[in-house]
């Protein structure tokens, strides 16, 4: 079997390539039951711009392995059980999965193992191979520019990625399982004209074949060489490269993005825009390897550090949520989110910054709401920047509170974004 997670694609997989001498091959997909059940403040995780682009995304994964004779074995409920009941049933030997350095993620994967299944896990395709790294994961800088010095110092190679596989092992027999149920795809939303990411329009849904072509074309216009100066933008879909959504469901690998970057440099010239793309990609890799040294103190509500744990504010958490601070530029920014699942950088900064220094709100609340809204939610990226604006994470100034007023006289000078968000 092979578990596809976070990796919805067929090109630059090496746990995929380590199936294609096996007799048979059972590819499966489990729309997890978890996603839809409220947490502890409330919020169901899966929202619906994510469930609409992550649906399309199994849908074209469904679509490219038909052509190689195979099909995704798409199932709902809890991974573990489902896993394992299939595997009994088809007769496995092996579960081969990405290995995700992330808490539920590694559950998963304990539980399995304790219940008798084999299971095989593949490093993930990220921008570095973990044996390539100056530093033992474990013990990665802990702030972002020392480990930015150390990969760039070493030169830490990011490697070619690796082609799709042009064929692939027959489905195991049937009989006996469960037949597969690709998730629904909500009908509406994602086409708001507004949208810096309408992920409903032909280009931009998030099939992997989307994910590609959106990259080489980004690459082959204007828009990397003005990255540097437009990426605090606040609209529109290209002032950012708009490649995180696709980056989140594994529709497209780090590689293969770098790869279409050495080949626009090549042809173009390095540029202060095409250099900072990377140096942003790095700040993801950071993100991601920090879950190596640090684990499950991440997660936690004092993050790193002995700060008490923050206090929550209800009232506060639902004005912020729904857009009616009073504060114009965060309440457009979040009316945004609701919309359409996008919101950019600087605004992220900026609502992050308020629901904790101003509201006086618990940034695991936040992140829970960001988790159930966004479309390009990462557990990495999206933990990493909350905590580390809450102060509890590895901002060696410790923590940072954006001032709305300022943010808006240098980002919003004429209010634009905040009258197209407020509804008048
Ligand atoms: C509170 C908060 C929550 C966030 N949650 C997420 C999340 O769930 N998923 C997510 O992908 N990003 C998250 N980010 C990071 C960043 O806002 C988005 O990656 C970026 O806005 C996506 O748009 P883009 O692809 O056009 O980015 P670009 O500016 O074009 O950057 C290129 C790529 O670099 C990476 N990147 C850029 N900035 C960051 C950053 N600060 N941290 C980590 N990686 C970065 C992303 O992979 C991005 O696609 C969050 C930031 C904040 C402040």
């Amino acid at each position: 079997m092979y578990w596809f997670r976070r990796d919805l694609r067929l090109a630059d997989l090496p746990g995929l390539r380590a199936t294609t001498d096996a007799a048979a091959l059972l590819p499966v997909w489990v729309d997890e039951a978890r996603w839809h059940q409220t947490d502890r403040w409330g919020i169901e995780p899966l929202g619906p711009h994510r469930a609409r682009f992550q649906a399309d995304a199994v849908a074209d994964l469904d679509r490219s392995l038909r052509a190689l004779g195979s099909r995704l074995w798409a199932q709902a409920g809890d991974p573990v059980a489902l896993i394992a009941a299939l595997v009994k049933a088809a007769s496995i030997d092996v579960v081969v999965t990405q290995a995700e350095v992330a808490p539920y993620e590694q559950d998963d994967v304990a539980a399995l193992r304790r219940a008798g299944v084999n299971v095989l896990t593949v490093a993930p395709t990220s921008l570095f191979d973990l044996s390539d790294l100056p530093f033992k994961p474990a013990a990665v800088p802990t702030v972002f520019t020392p480990f930015r010095h150390a990969v760039e110092g070493e030169r830490t190679p990011v490697h070619p990625p690796m082609a799709a596989p042009r064929s692939l092992p027959p489905l195991p027999d049937a009989a006996g399982l469960p037949e597969p149920v690709l998730p629904a795809a909500a009908s509406e939303g994602g086409d708001d004209p507004r949208s810096s990411f309408p992920y409903a329009r032909a280009g931009w849904t998030g099939a992997a074949r989307d994910a590609l072509a959106h990259v080489q074309r980004y690459f082959a216009g204007p828009l990397p060489r003005q990255y540097k100066a437009t990426r605090n933008g606040l609209s529109g879909t290209g002032f950012s490269t708009k490649f995180s959504p696709w980056l989140a469901t594994g529709a497209i690998s780090p590689r293969q993005i770098h790869a279409e970057l050495l080949a626009h440099e090549a042809r173009e010239g390095a540029s202060d825009g095409s250099r900072w793309i990377v140096f942003e990609l790095l700040w993801r890799e950071h993100f991601r390897l920090l879950h190596h040294r640090f684990g499950r103190k991440l997660y936690r509500g004092r993050g790193l550090t002995d700060q008490p744990s923050p206090g929550h504010n209800p009232q506060g958490f639902a004005r912020w949520q729904t857009g009616r601070t009073g504060v114009p530029l965060v309440d457009a920014a979040m009316r945004e989110l609701a919309a359409t699942g996008f919101m950019s950088n600087r605004l992220r900064q900026l609502v992050a910054s308020y629901l904790i220094h101003d509201l006086g709100g618990d940034w695991r609340a936040g992140a829970a709401w960001f988790e159930h809204l966004l479309v390009d939610h990462d557990v990495h990226s999206n933990h990493g920047n909350w905590l580390y604006i809450s102060g509890r994470g590895t901002d060696p100034r410790g923590g940072r509170r954006f001032n709305p007023e300022k943010q808006a006289r240098e980002h919003d000078p004429d209010g634009a974004f905040v009258r197209m968000w407020s509804g008048r």
